[in-house]
Formats: structure tokens, sequence, C-alpha cells
């Protein structure tokens, strides 16, 4: 019988049934028929020390004895208050608000309301959104409208309001982005740059320099703009240090966090916040309150979940863990450099790039469809972006599995080179 379930990002008129996964275990996920696959994307990037961390699963168990979902409304509760303290203390100075949601896109929607309702309390106009080229914010309408235009929203582009973007900043050509900004925070419209900090995730895993960062932070400021860090991809570890901001030494006026914040347990998320944007939001004039919520704000077994989080990122070496991840990348990928048919090979932190010069046909080719086929026959989930190959592995993998995943690469590449898949 055929699943009733419609998937996301799925094509089913091409896939019409997936695998269903039995159980997962550290690095790997294992198939109904007991094969053991390497998550080598870690989920879509949520799986941070591993699957099932004994201490995260602990804290569930626990947390599972007292709680359920409790308003957040009318009352608080243990979790949501120590790790709101918790993430006040790891995050960059001055973030002393914490907002709780429940995925990225509502992180990221929350910190574009604070954005504007900060600016709308005040008096003043300014309701203009920057972003930066090859974007991704998330999918629902208000996030989507902040990320890359293009195939994926198409359909829905009548719904979509409309941002100013600046230039992503290809090397060598990083004065073009800052003019850009420059020029736009001149007008005196603009409320907030969102910009996803070191690394362009699903817009196709593009690095660029810290020092870019910290210059566009350097304008903002100047021209009292707000500085929206998205970090629901590269927070947690992704790019060699906690948080990418740091990398920049820049402390943004607002911070998204989600997929990792709970180890990749459970779903939640934070946007943190200055105490400038909630005094915006504070007053005997209720009209000033922040009008936002879902039912699901701040569940307590996730939030219990999101500070065992924290005490394994301060009891266990994770830092080592992912700059052992590195050094591994950074050997493994030497191997591509004299292969033909490859445009780039980038890094950073425990993300590895290799990207194919062909074909240019981005999302819709199917290169990359095949690729993942490959991929999984081969023992390893690796989900190509288009002709972008990537890999973002849990922390726990180990040499063995990332020689598992680099050969499959190669091989992939060789077959595809040969007309194979
Ligand atoms: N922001 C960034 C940078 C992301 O990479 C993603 C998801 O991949 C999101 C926001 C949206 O997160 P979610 O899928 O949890 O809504």
């Amino acid at each position: 019988m055929t699943s009733p379930i419609w998937h996301p990002f799925t094509q089913h008129a091409l896939e019409p049934t997936l695998q269903k996964i039995a159980a997962t275990d550290g690095a790997y996920l294992i198939e109904e028929n007991g094969r053991r696959v390497l998550d080598a994307i870690s989920s879509w990037w949520v799986i941070t020390h591993g699957h099932r961390h004994p201490l995260i699963m602990q804290a569930i168990r626990h947390a599972l004895d007292r709680y359920d979902q409790i308003i957040f409304a009318e009352y608080s509760h243990d979790p949501a208050e120590d790790l709101a303290r918790g993430l006040v203390k790891l995050a960059p100075a001055g973030l002393n608000h914490v907002f709780y949601s429940d995925s990225g896109s509502t992180a990221v929607e929350v910190a574009l309301k604070m954005a504007l309702g900060t600016f709308h309390n005040r008096g003043l106009k300014r309701s203009r959104i920057v972003v930066m080229e090859h974007s991704y914010h998330g999918d629902t309408i208000g996030t989507m409208s902040t990320g890359e235009r293009g195939v994926f929203n198409a359909a829905y582009e009548p719904l979509l309001f409309g941002v100013d973007t600046i230039p992503f900043p290809d090397p060598g050509e990083e004065q073009q982005t800052l003019d850009a900004l420059e020029r736009l925070c001149r007008s005196g419209q603009t409320a907030a740059l969102l910009i996803e900090p070191l690394v362009l995730g699903a817009g196709g895993m593009k690095i660029y320099a810290p020092q870019l960062l910290a210059q566009l932070r350097e304008i903002t400021k100047r021209h009292d703009v707000l500085l929206i860090a998205d970090e629901v991809m590269t927070g947690w570890g992704r790019t060699g240090t906690l948080l990418a901001c740091e990398q920049a030494g820049v402390a943004p006026d607002i911070l998204c966090l989600s997929k990792g914040i709970t180890g990749g347990a459970l779903p939640l998320a934070a946007t943190l916040a200055t105490s400038e944007i909630f005094e915006a939001h504070c007053s005997t004039d209720r009209r000033k309150t922040f009008f936002h919520s879902s039912s699901y704000t701040a569940n307590p077994i996730a939030c219990a979940a999101a500070v065992a989080n924290l005490d394994v990122w301060r009891n266990e070496p994770v830092l080592d863990r992912i700059a052992t991840i590195e050094t591994l990348h950074r050997e493994r990928l030497r191997r591509f450099e004299s292969s033909s048919g490859i445009a780039d090979i980038r890094q950073i932190g425990t993300i590895a790039v290799v990207e194919l010069a062909v074909p240019a046909g981005g999302y819709l080719s199917d290169v990359g469809p095949k690729l993942r086929r490959f991929f999984r026959e081969r023992g390893a989930l690796i989900r190509p972006l288009g002709n972008v190959i990537y890999l973002m592995p849990p922390y726990c993998v180990t040499e063995a599995d990332l020689d598992l995943a680099y050969d499959a690469i190669s091989d992939g590449i060789d077959q595809l080179a040969r007309g194979a898949l």
C-alpha cells in the first residue's frame, strides 16, 4: 500500500516510496532492513554530537516525567529559564533576551518582526530588509521573501514581500558588496541586514571571509541598522567555532539559533536580542507588546534537551572533535585537486564542499538525484545541492566513516564523468 505521506522537497512522481529508518545510532541511520547508512549531512544539519547522545536522551526522559506542553504567555518553567541563562552566557555580549520558537524559519520570522517592531515602536519609518544574494532563511512566506528567488518559490511570488539584495562577495569583489550595503543604508529606510554568517548554506555552501562580516557589521552600526545573524545552520560548531560570528568578532543585534540547539534531538529555536530591542517593546502602552507566539513555544522537553546540549558543550571536548574533522576534511579534499570536472573545493569547520563544473542546470538537473542514489547505495546519506556535493557530518564521525563518504564521492564523480550513472 502506498503511504499517504507527502514528504518535504520530494518529487513523488519520481520517488513514490521512501525507505523507512528503524533506528538511529551515533553517525548512522539504520534502515528497516538493518543496513547502516552514514548520516554524512547530519539529517539536514541538525544532529551535532551524533544521533541519540546519551546525556541528551537522559534529560529528555527526565523531563517527560514532569512536563508536557505549558502555555508560555502565562507561566515560565525551569528548563526554559535554565536554557535562556545558558544561551545568554554563551552568546556574544549584549544579547540578553531570549525568545523561543520551534524551527529555524520561525526564529528568523521572529527576528524580522523584532527588527520592524523596534523602529515602529520608536516612531521611525524603517521597514526595508537587506539580504545577501544566494541566501536561504526558511520556507515560510516571510523567510522565503528574504531568500534567493527562483524555482523553489516561483509559484508563491505574488505573496512574497520585496527586500533589498547585496551581491555575494566573490573573491576580489568584496568592495561591491560593502558599497551596495552602504548605499542602501544611506536611504534611511533600512531596518536590518539579515545574513548567514560566513556560509550561505542551502544557497550552495558558499563561504566568505570573517573580515567581510566584520566590515558589514561596521556599516550597519554607523547607520543604526540592525544586524540579524541567522546562525540556524552555522551555529553549534559547524564552522569551527561555537558561532560563526565569533570568527569575525561580531556581536549582532539579533541572533537566530535552532537545529543543533538540542543537539538535533527535538525541534526548538531561540531568537536572542539586545536590551535596546527588548526595551523598545517594553511599555505601559500595550500596543508596543511583541505580538508573536506559537502553541508549542518553549516546549519544556525540548528546552531540557537543549540544557543537556549546553552541558555536553561544557563537559566534552566538542571543539577538539570539530578541529579533528576539519583536518580530516582538508587531507581528504586534496584528492579532488587534480580531478577534472571540479569547479571548486572549499571547506570551513566540519563543512566540506566539492562543486562540480557541470551541469549549469542547478537544482533541477538530474545530477544531484543520480549522485544521491549512488551515495545511498554506497552506504552514505549525501544530498548534493545541484552540482554542489558537500559533507556536514555529526561530530562523532570517525576517520573510517569519512573515508567511506569520500570514496563514495570520488567514485560517484568518476561514474558521472563516464556516463555510468
Ligand atoms: N536559516 C538557515 C540558515 C537555514 O539553513 C535553515 C534551514 O536549513 C533555516 C533558516 C530554516 O530552518 P527550518 O528548516 O528549521 O525552518
